[in-house]
């Protein structure tokens, strides 16, 4: 999508070529996104589902949006609508490929019942404790459940029982019957079905068994003749699980391919995690701007074409690894200076009045859209006697390198006049206001004798400025890897700075105009865009990424390495 060069081989297209050169699959390329509704995506959902539906767009196959929903104790209707809207946003098409392993209930419990009458799952009795301690360990066999040889007969009776619902929660279970001692844990006589009396977001109160994810998931991908299942690295050891129960029941096989999962520094990704920061009130919501949320990040400000390239540019890979944050911003930063349309807006108002600009006089000063774009033309800009600058581009006292506004200095105000500092205005000591004198001969910014100045600053007309709340993030987490910390909890972790508010910011008129999710720069400040709080009354902004780019930096210490 987007970007236009041709797509990197890495090895799961080296796989996917080598299976259409032998016909593998007939040629067909059908792969899937299966989500379970438990939480919102974050950006490593975000990978998997560039990987998915960008390998069925590229090899003219199929992508099938699939609901992982086997689980009723921690999935719920509202998640799975959060997450059709986030992966549409991403950019990407289903067609009419909205499944549901739920709708699948039926013919699992069909399949369940085969493998019970050919002896190869049985009921057991044991509790979960119980079957967990004589699962063994990775160095000791297991032991074998002494329910775990009564007749096909017996077990299905029992299965139809527990379908039934004569049974209470963690009562029995069904476990297929494969060997206790096999080296791999996941062969030692999983579970397949658990009891519980729960209410399904989809299926009601029709059913009181539920299959486990290790039963479903195979079975999900070979009802819906998946040829390649996407999947990342922790499943890789239950491959052998998914392929012995299709044996068994001699259904289609579908090649799943492992690859790492991404991680990011100074966030964390877990949907599990995320919904405590969210239950605890670390953020306000799923859609807080600081979570790596899909969510999140749309109201941000990213880009989903920018999320996109990111993903594309991490590539995949079958060893771990994090990416560095400012490799993300990097991307944004990227799309959006391309894309964004410039304004000004000042976020520390410091008051100036141009003692010699006549007082009811306003000039429309012309400015670019955006540099990047010349086409996009240009804009006017009210320029009147009183204006606001950023309350830090004036020093009282400037040290040596400080070039911006000083008593006695002259600058530039961005495509208006040169502007000279008479003498700041106190207040009980602190500086409230510049007394400062335009050159009238300077209008546009340049002076006909071409003197130089040293700075060039953003402005805004105080009587034609709107009032805006500006929202401004830092980093999530105070380390890089917050879930890495030993025997600390990751909230200790949380970075109690990472919104600022300032709430008297002044800004271009033409600000007021933009809908919410607008993007924009505001000159020599970063990437903002409107957030949805915003109301006719108020205006809120968020502050997408600076535009100071700290990635080429880190890359140059990286290369050096
Ligand atoms: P989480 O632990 O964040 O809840 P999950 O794997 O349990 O993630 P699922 O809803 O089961 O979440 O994931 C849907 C798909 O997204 C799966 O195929 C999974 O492998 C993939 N996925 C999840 N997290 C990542 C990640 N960090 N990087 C790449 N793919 C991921
Ligand atoms: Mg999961």
């Amino acid at each position: 999508m987007g970007s236009g060069e041709p797509p990197a081989r890495d090895f799961i297209r080296q796989m996917i070529d080598e299976d259409n050169r032998t016909g593998k699959h007939e040629g067909r390329v059908h792969t899937r996104f299966p989500p379970e509704p438990n939480g919102y995506l974050h950006i490593g959902h975000a990978k998997s589902i560039c990987l998915n539906f960008g390998i069925a767009e590229e090899y003219g196959g199929l992508c099938n949006l699939r609901f992982d929903d086997t689980n009723p104790m921690k999935e719920e209707d509202k998640y799975v609508k959060a997450i059709i809207e986030d992966v549409k946003w991403l950019g990407f098409d289903w067609g009419d490929r909205l499944y549901f392993a739920s709708d699948y209930f039926d013919q699992m419990y069909e399949y369940a019942v085969q493998l019970v009458k050919d002896g190869k799952a049985y009921v057991d009795d044991l509790s979960a404790e119980k079957i967990s301690e004589y699962r063994g360990t990775l160095t000791t066999p297991g032991k074998e459940s002494p329910h775990r040889d009564k007749s096909a007969e017996e077990n299905l009776d029992l299965l139809e029982r527990m379908k039934a619902g004569e049974f209470a929660d963690g009562e029995k279970v069904l476990r297929a019957r494969i060997d206790m001692s096999h080296r791999n844990m996941n062969m030692r006589d999983p579970v397949m079905y658990r009891i519980l009396h729960a209410t399904h977001h989809n299926t009601g109160d029709k059913w009181c068994i539920y299959p486990t994810y290790d039963w479903a998931h195979g079975l999900e991908d070979s009802i819906e003749g998946i040829t390649h299942s996407i999947c990342t690295l922790e499943f890789e050891d239950h491959r052998p699980l998914y392929d012995w129960y299709l044996d068994e029941l001699g259904a289609y096989h579908p090649q799943q391919i492992e690859f790492a999962r991404l991680n990011l520094t100074h966030t964390v990704m877990s949907k599990r995690k995320l919904l405590e920061l969210v239950e605890d009130g670390y953020v306000n919501g799923w859609d807080d701007p600081r979570l790596p949320t899909i969510s999140g990040m749309r109201r941000r400000g990213y880009p989903p074409a920018a999320i996109r390239s990111f993903c594309k540019r991490i590539g995949v890979a079958k060893v771990h690894s994090t990416v560095d944050f400012e490799f993300l911003e990097h991307c944004i930063r990227e799309d959006l200076n391309m894309t964004a349309p410039r304004f000004m807006g000042v976020l520390r108002p410091l008051k100036v009045v141009l003692e010699n600009y006549p007082e009811d006089k306003v000039e429309e000063m012309e400015l670019m859209r955006n540099p990047e774009e010349p086409e996009a033309g240009t804009r006017k800009v009210p320029f009147s006697r009183v204006a606001y600058i950023e309350r830090d581009d004036f020093m009282e006292n400037p040290p040596k390198k400080f070039y911006r506004l000083a008593p006695g200095r002259e600058v530039r105000f961005r495509n208006a006049y040169l502007v000279t500092c008479k003498e700041p205005v106190k207040e009980n000591g602190e500086v409230v206001e510049l007394r400062c004198t335009v050159d009238p001969e300077t209008c546009g910014g340049d002076a006909p004798d071409g003197r130089k100045v040293r700075s060039t600053l953003h402005w805004v007309s105080a009587v034609h400025a709107i009032d805006a709340e500006v929202r401004l993030y830092d980093r999530p987490f105070t380390v890089p890897d917050p879930l890495g910390q030993k025997d600390t909890d990751f909230k200790t972790f949380v970075n109690p700075d990472s919104l600022e508010v300032l709430r008297s910011c002044k800004v271009e008129p033409a600000v007021g105009n933009l809908e919410p999710f607008d993007l924009f720069q505001f000159e020599r400040l970063g990437y903002f865009c409107v957030d949805p709080d915003s109301t006719k009354q108020k205006l809120v902004l968020n502050r997408t990424v600076q535009l100071r780019d700290t990635w080429a930096k880190i890359q140059k210490r990286q290369q050096a390495k």
